[in-house]
């Protein structure tokens, strides 16, 4: 039978996963050998880790790893640059290096047994395939809650995401060549792939629990990362603003006739919760509306910056 020529990178970003890399490995090794041995990617794929700065033994582990087998790949990154960043570096690494890259998370949570269906789905024609957890029965109530509703959001202020898809996806090397023109530095890659074009397809998986340490995603950055999200890639909340504006001019009307109202009345004293409330709610208003207008000024000086995303300090390969 002739080897399959299919070069395979499998991009996993890295912070502080001392306690899970053991697994990882232990998996990732049995999960190769098996793609390998069904001849459906080449014996010269990879897995690449990407040390996104981390504080713990992490980088002394993925140098062990390649040390004892040259499939693993390591990219040491100069500081910790987040998960967005870290996994864009080990992409454009396999831009160079692969035909196709599949990109998971190092407590594998996503399971990689559905590396098989994104492959036939590759085969099969798709430049993009994204993974797509079927359940979250094994996440808490809080982390499916709060993470359904992060995709609920997205939607709701004009972002297109794939529902419930994460960083977990396989890409094409053409794919790749195509994410490699966005240079924007404030990145959303759950955003940009879509944008990117080419066929796509959906793979299924069950989200697992993590193996081990802790979710790097605390509320709080998950937050950040929703509003990072909308505020590159809709305009939706500025368009609500000026909505919010005429809504309030009309109200302003209506205050404005029964001012006058009252005044012939000669109530004109009685009017003091009234102000000391349109006083708060305005303010609060405005506050916001300047904080909106501000994210994307934000988002404009940091663009304008063109700082690098990521500094590579080294390889491994
Ligand atoms: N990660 C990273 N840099 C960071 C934070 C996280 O490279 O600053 C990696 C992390 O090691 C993991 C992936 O991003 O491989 C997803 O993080 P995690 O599993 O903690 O998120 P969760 O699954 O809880 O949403
Ligand atoms: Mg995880």
């Amino acid at each position: 039978m002739k080897k399959c020529n299919l070069i395979l990178n499998l991009v996993i970003p890295c912070y502080n996963e001392e306690d899970a890399l053991g697994f990882t490995k232990k998996q990732l090794d049995l999960k190769m050998k098996e793609l390998m041995n069904k001849n459906l990617i080449s014996n010269n794929s990879k897995v690449i880790f990407v040390n996104d700065g981390s504080k713990d033994r992490t980088w002394e582990i993925i140098k062990e790893f390649h040390e004892s087998n040259e499939m693993y790949v390591g990219v040491n990154l100069s500081r910790n640059r987040g998960h967005q960043n870290a996994l864009l570096a080990g992409l454009m690494y396999a831009k160079e290096h692969a035909d196709i890259s599949i990109s998971m998370d190092a407590d594998l949570q996503d399971d990689i047994n559905v590396i098989d269906d994104m492959i036939a789905k590759y085969n099969a024609g798709a430049d993009i395939v994204y993974g797509v957890r079927n359940s979250r029965k094994k996440d808490s109530f809080f982390k499916r809650f709060t993470a359904e509703g992060f995709y609920k959001f997205m939607n709701l202020m004009g972002v297109e995401v794939v529902f419930n898809h994460a960083d977990c996806r396989l890409m094409s090397k053409r794919a790749l060549e195509g994410l490699s023109n966005y240079k924007e530095v404030n990145l959303f890659l759950r955003g940009i792939v879509p944008q990117i074009g080419y066929k796509t397809d959906i793979a299924y998986y069950e989200r697992n629990k993590r193996i081990a340490g802790k979710s790097k995603y605390p509320l709080k950055k998950m937050l950040a990362f929703a509003l990072d999200g909308i505020t590159s890639f809709s305009i939706k909340p500025l368009r609500m603003i000026t909505s919010i504006g005429f809504l309030l001019l009309l109200i302003s009307f209506v205050v404005l006739i029964y001012s006058i109202v009252m005044k012939i009345v000669g109530n004109t004293v009685s009017g003091w919760t009234f102000i000391v409330c349109s006083i708060w709610l305005i303010g609060g208003i405005q506050t916001l509306c300047l904080g909106v207008i501000g994210e994307y000024i934000g988002k404009l000086y940091n663009e304008a910056k063109q700082r690098p995303r990521y500094i590579i300090e080294s390889i491994l390969d």
